[in-house]
């Protein structure tokens, strides 16, 4: 068995962990970009997260972790096989796309043969039927050919493939955290990339001397005796899977006031973000730094961690200005959540499920359209209908 460093001895990179970290709390925020160069530990942290991933409750024996409690979501072979379900449970895993993967590896094939000898359907998942409620990890993705790129996409933004040869076809749920690492010295990323990966983090070699002399003498004690080394870190990584659970379990019911959801729209406005899709995810995604953190309600802390994460890669203005600073999206969010004052809990707003927001997108739609509503004006931001 492949042993993995553990994500508890990473140091330094707070910022990295966190956004891998609220990805793995909520899915649904939409995965992450980590931007550095050569030997800054990207890939290094990305496979650590092997250690401490949360288990799920998948249906025994199919390929593509259906969900036993979501029978909307069934692949093909579990809506057709009419016997009872039985349960599994299974730890989550990354799911690596190496740069040379065929097509046939990444969609997976129908052996027809099989099927016209002996009528049995038998089926090779692809890494995005394996990815299905896991990490989908590519290395290098701005290298990653187009043609694959596209494929990955299209299941990302559908949340279901198909495979399909000749006149079969097979449709499985395909819901993963996209993970994406490049070194931006080799090429850029294709902007339609970039829209799909909800954060990003810039990563750098570390400067702290005290840090540096860390990560030498862990690097060099993980290699002489991996085995002392993970066991070193054991009651860290039980304790972070711990907290990882119980996050994704409060998510649910994390408070954040409405002021601070007017403040992110009137900031994203200012810094002339384009859509709305970066508002919601920097609910989401303080949300779940709250969670993280074993806090019931968001405080301007994570929303400006958030706010960092969510708009650090992003264009603006169509698409004619360059993304903004780290010192700009703080001055501005800033500005905006120092305007605005500690209301009483009964402004909060909770989302029913977050793990679910796409059903309560009528309502964050409602809140972010104050945005176009009273553009850059005074008037008082708390408006937007609160939650019965
Ligand atoms: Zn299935």
């Amino acid at each position: 068995m492949h042993q993995y460093y553990p994500f508890s001895a990473m140091v330094g990179q707070e910022k990295l962990k966190t956004a891998y970290l609220v990805n793995i709390i909520n899915p649904k925020i939409g995965g992450l970009l980590i931007s550095g160069p050569k030997g800054s530990g990207k890939s290094t942290l990305v496979h650590s997260a092997s250690n401490i991933l949360p288990e799920i409750e998948v249906i025994d024996q199919c390929f593509f972790n259906c969900d036993p409690n979501n029978s909307d979501h069934w692949c093909t072979l579990c809506r057709e096989d009419s016997s009872d379900k039985k349960s599994a449970n299974k730890k989550m895993k990354v799911i690596s796309v190496p740069l040379s993967c065929s097509e046939d590896r990444l969609i997976g094939s129908i052996d027809i043969e099989k099927l016209m000898k002996k009528g049995i359907k038998s089926v090779q998942p692809g890494l995005l039927g394996e990815a299905n409620r896991n990490i989908l990890y590519i290395d290098e993705i701005n290298l990653l050919p187009d043609h694959l790129v596209d494929d990955i996409l299209d299941s990302a933004a559908l949340h279901w493939n198909t495979i399909q040869r000749e006149r079969l076809s097979i449709i499985h749920p395909s819901e993963f955290v996209l993970i994406g690492t490049m070194n931006p010295e080799e090429g850029d990323l294709r902007p339609q990339i970039l829209d799909r990966l909800s954060l990003c983090v810039k990563v750098k070699t570390s400067d702290n001397p005290d840090n540096r002399v860390e990560i030498v003498k862990r690097n060099l004690w993980f290699e002489q005796n991996p085995i002392q080394f993970i066991n070193h870190f054991e009651v860290q990584e039980k304790q972070l899977t711990k907290l990882i659970n119980r996050a994704k379990k409060s998510l649910n019911c994390t408070k954040i006031p409405e002021n601070f959801i007017s403040a992110i729209s009137k900031a994203c406005i200012e810094l002339k973000v384009d859509g709305h899709r970066p508002d919601i995810v920097i609910i989401k995604t303080s949300q779940a730094i709250a969670s993280l953190n074993q806090r019931d309600t968001v405080s301007q802390e994570d929303i400006l961690i958030s706010a960092d994460l969510s708009l650090c890669h992003r264009t603006r203005d169509g698409g004619l200005l360059e993304p903004a600073s780290e010192q700009e999206i703080t001055d501005i969010f800033n500005k905006y959540l120092k305007s605005v004052k500690s209301k009483s809990s009964s402004e909060m707003f909770i989302p029913e499920d977050l793990s679910s927001m796409d059903q309560n997108q009528d309502k964050f739609q409602n809140i972010v359209e104050n945005k176009i509503s009273s553009p850059q004006n005074k008037t008082s931001p708390s408006e937007s209908k609160k939650k019965d």
